[in-house]
């Protein structure tokens, strides 16, 4: 294969990267940006293992790439294909961490035994200064973006008792301070390997950035967690990006940035929704107020209850209905449920809407992906900005394991949520809430909305609930 063809594959990949983007940018089109993604990498994948048969020249060297391809590809797959969509974010954070190290482990090939990988490069010469920064770049952001994803890993799974993994964020004194010093040594260590080459800075680099990975991620609390994890596929984009350019490899540069940027800008809009400081959040939640995003857990406190029958009735008699899906709709897979009970409702006349907050559920477009997996039509679909209008004059919002963001309290200065724009279903003329019990939300507050007068509870797993409604609506 001539280098002229392999530069042309590898336009067409990154054309294909481009429209995968672009497709993905709405759930009508989600598909085809998929096919794209997935016939760009196939091109990039297959034109780089020409390359390595060309440049390598040996049979050996391939049957490695092939090996990797066939242990990683397989393996990628079959979580893939296996993984809970409620799991999906600790997916998609472990896949992160696996760029960060691939990262790093090109890099530290590249410096101990430059003339494998540096093209062009005698053994025995000195890396070229600008091939240095890039490695310098590619290592560090790589081993920040392992050891970071590897925390947010276990803080969205929830599962493990080490205390760095939990939800709440860890901070101590002068930890911002740690923190700078850290950045400042790392830094240091980084401009001395550009410097001098030195195998011992570059070493000191590498292990300074997996520490700031983990100092960067602990203290941010479980509320955040959306914007970390695109961040940290910000992060993966750029280091792959800069292995690229060390690599001398076109399709690495543009793919890395493609995700780079795109994560970047994806971390933006969620911190806008959140009512977050996007810098605060990247530089490890500088400016957060220390030890609140724990507070308040559900107090005992009468609420109104009643049944699915009473639901039904509720809902049977409205004229216009809300439909409010969380994080706890997708725990029970009741999404199908939920769309023959708007169905029933929608044939009966009743106007039904359903209302989408950015950071529903755990990871962005979550519940975007459920409604259109159970073949939800999309002109009821309607986000943040779109719906908040309606829900004063709405009969009835219908909260199906929703919790966080309709929380009230993120109009309450002081409170730990303060600002987070939020779903204004408590402005609606009745409001039903459905979740298992008065557990408070990811971010471990109690809620107001569910004491409110005009509010029903009704406790149960959402899939036997809204089914339970389904057979009642008359
Ligand atoms: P929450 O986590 O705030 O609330 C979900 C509710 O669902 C819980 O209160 C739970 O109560 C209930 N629930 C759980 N299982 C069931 C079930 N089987 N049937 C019925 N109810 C159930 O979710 P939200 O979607 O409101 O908010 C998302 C939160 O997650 C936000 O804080 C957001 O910042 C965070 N987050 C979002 C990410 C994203 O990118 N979208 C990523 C990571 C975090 P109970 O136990 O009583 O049933």
């Amino acid at each position: 294969m001539s280098l002229n063809l392999v530069t042309l594959l590898y336009l067409v990949a990154s054309v294909c990267f481009i429209q995968a983007l672009k497709g993905l940018s709405h759930p009508t089109t989600s598909i085809r940006g998929n096919l794209f993604g997935m016939s760009g990498m196939a091109i990039a994948a297959v034109t780089t293992g020409a390359l390595i048969w060309k440049l390598a020249g040996t049979p050996l060297g391939l049957g490695w790439v092939l090996l990797g391809l066939v242990v990683g590809g397989g393996y990628g797959a079959w979580r893939a294909k296996t993984v809970e969509m409620t799991k999906m974010p600790e997916l998609v954070a472990f896949f992160h961490s696996m760029i960060g190290l691939a990262a790093v482990f090109i890099a530290i090939a590249a410096v101990a035994e430059p003339s494998a990988l540096e093209h062009g490069l005698a053994k025995g010469e000195a890396i070229p200064t600008g091939n240095r920064l890039e490695l310098f770049l590619g290592a560090a952001i790589g081993a920040i973006t392992f050891s970071g994803s590897v925390i947010a890993f276990g803080k969205l799974s929830g599962t493990y008792k080490f205390r760095l993994f939990k939800g709440a964020p860890v901070q101590f004194a002068g930890q911002h301070m740690v923190n700078l010093v850290l950045g400042l040594a790392m830094l240091g260590c980084g401009v001395a390997f550009i410097a001098t080459e030195s195998p011992v800075a570059f070493g000191v680099m590498v292990a300074l950035s997996f520490v700031l990975g983990v100092l960067i991620i602990i203290p941010i609390g479980g509320a955040d967690m959306p914007v970390v994890v695109s961040m940290l596929n910000s992060y993966s984009g750029w280091a792959a990006a800069g292995i690229g350019f060390s690599l001398n490899n076109p399709m690495l540069i543009i793919a890395g940035s493609l995700v780079g940027s795109s994560g970047a800008i994806l971390s933006y809009i969620m911190c806008k929704a959140m009512n977050r400081s996007f810098f605060s959040v990247i530089l490890g939640g500088f400016g957060a107020e220390p030890g609140t995003a724990a507070a308040g857990a559900a107090e005992a406190r009468p609420v109104k209850s009643g049944s699915a029958d009473d639901a039904a009735f509720i809902l049977g008699n409205a004229e216009s209905v809300i439909i409010v899906p969380g994080y706890g709709l997708a725990v029970a897979r009741a999404q199908h449920a939920v769309k023959e009970l708007a169905a029933k409702l929608t044939h009966k006349g009743i106007s039904v809407k359903y209302a989408i907050h950015p950071v529903a559920g755990r990871m962005p477009g979550h519940m975007n992906v459920l409604l259109a997996e159970a073949e939800v039509p999309y002109d009821q679909v309607f986000e943040m900005d779109e719906i908040n209008g309606e829900f004063g004059q709405a009969d009835v919002a219908i909260i199906l394991g929703a919790n966080d963001v309709v929380n009230p309290a993120a109009l309450t200065k002081g409170s730990p949520i303060y600002g987070m724009p939020i779903l204004e279903a408590y402005k609606a003329k009745t409001v039903i809430v459905n979740k298992r019990s008065m557990a408070a939300g990811y971010a471990g507050l109690d809620n107001e909305l569910f004491y409110m007068d005009k509010t029903m509870m009704v406790f149960g797993d959402a899939k036997k609930v809204v089914e339970d409604m389904l057979k009642a609506v008359e």
